[in-house]
């Protein structure tokens, strides 16, 4: 017997380690619920990979894999491919977004033996989860900052992901071509399928990944390119265009997405395009992500303080570039929280770079643990705002009946908690 087939095991027989630790991380996950101390699934994947050290290769052996990852939009990217590949089979999904390999053991150790699975991979680990899933298709979205004080530098994610996908075979990489660091990270992979689904945001990539020059952006064609070293955008495969999707050989389809905004067209644009390297019809796929109208809570209508609240979530300055198109328009109220905890990153200077200037015209309440600095930003941008450190409060203190709450990241998650009580 080879010690490939020994690693892989013939007919979903996992090893009776990986077996015993799965057991266990079910065990741990059960008695995290139970105390109520969440859904479990990264206490349970970290007892997962305490007891098999390879548990997460092993739990992947078998099936067709996809990842999707990148700065923004992976919950929702993840969703709508999820739901494509479902019109086929059921398919596993970290779809809570527990996107480090604990997370990831857990979803794949939970769901049916070699069923298919979407997983959403953190950026910095993407290189390391490759080689231990070996997925069939990898959807790269795009990078930009996010959590300062942690993962403070795009090209060197890049550079990795660029180093992970060198020569890869077996894979396919749906990439988007409208962003340069991403365009640079999977230029070495052998098969890529280029995507330009748009991209507003932009200053992360003014340095040139390959040189350090400056990259130029063009205008209504999107193309971008150095002046110094020549890189420039690829050309491309599938494009999104309005709400027009169009891929090699022809096809074309239109969609009809639940959920609001350019960026989840362009998420939804990205998910066609990697569900059709997988054998998915554009047409079906497509129908299938039109019944998508939340991703774990987030575009959800919720009652709260006597109002309905619409939940969106923004953590870095692009995301609030896209969030601030799916606002309702002016003068309609804004909440808008902001925390700066661990999972956020500490450092909320990011609120520099976010072009709150936008907001001016609207009543504007700023909310969460950090207001005060949300407060100074939005004095500086000459928007007219109230201060309110409470969530509840601060949409309590608007007019109308349906309120847009812009929150990052451990700000949406209390809140949406606190307002299913
Ligand atoms: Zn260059």
């Amino acid at each position: 017997m080879s010690r490939t087939s020994v690693l892989t095991p013939p007919e979903g027989a996992l090893p009776a380690r990986t077996r015993f630790a799965a057991g266990v991380g079910a065990a741990v996950s059960g008695l995290s619920r139970a105390l109520g101390r969440g859904g479990g699934s990264v206490v349970g994947g970290r007892a997962i990979l305490a007891v098999d050290g390879r548990a997460l290769s092993r739990l992947a052996a078998g099936r067709s894999i996809a990842l999707v990852s990148g700065t923004n939009g992976k919950t929702t990217t993840t969703a709508l491919l999820r739901a494509a590949l479902e019109t086929r089979a059921p398919v596993v999904s970290n779809a809570l977004g527990a996107n480090l390999p604990p997370g990831l053991a857990s979803a794949l150790a939970g769901g049916p033996p070699r069923a298919p699975a979407v997983l959403e991979v953190d950026e910095a680990w993407l290189g390391r989860v490759l080689e231990a899933t070996a997925p069939r298709a990898v959807a790269l979205l795009n990078l930009s900052r996010d959590q300062l004080d942690r993962y403070n530098e795009v090209r060197r994610l890049a550079g990795s992901w660029r180093a992970a996908l060198d020569g890869r075979p077996g894979v396919t990489v749906v990439a988007n071509a409208d962003d340069p660091l991403v365009a640079w990270g999977a230029a070495l992979c052998p098969q890529v399928v280029w995507i330009g689904a748009g991209q507003p945001w932009t200053d992360d990539a003014a340095g040139c990944p390959s040189c350090g020059g400056r990259i130029r952006f063009g205008g209504a064609g999107r193309a971008w390119g150095c002046a110094s070293c020549g890189l420039q955008r690829p050309a491309l495969d599938v494009t999104l265009d309005g709400a027009e999707v169009r891929g090699p050989g022809g096809w074309r389809v239109s969609l009809r997405l639940a959920l609001p905004g350019r960026a989840n067209r362009a998420n939804a644009a990205v998910a066609i395009a990697v569900a059709s390297v997988l054998g998915v019809e554009p047409a079906t796929a497509a129908a299938a992500m039109s019944a998508v109208s939340e991703v774990a809570g987030r575009y959800a209508t919720v009652a709260a303080a006597g109002r309905r609240a619409r939940l969106l979530l923004a953590k870095n300055p692009a995301g609030w570039l896209e969030a601030l198109d799916v606002l309702r328009p002016p003068p309609a109220p804004v909440v808008v929280a902001i925390n700066a905890r661990v999972a956020d990153g500490r450092d909320p200077s990011w609120l520099w770079d976010v072009p709150f200037e936008r907001l001016r015209g609207r009543v504007v309440v700023a909310t969460g643990e950090r207001s005060r600095d949300l407060a100074v930003r939005l004095r500086y941008a000459g928007v007219d705002h109230r201060r309110l450190p409470d969530p509840v409060d601060a949409i309590a203190a608007v007019d109308g009946d349906v309120v847009d709450v812009v929150a990052n990241y451990t700000s949406f998650q209390a809140l949406r908690a606190r307002l299913a009580r």
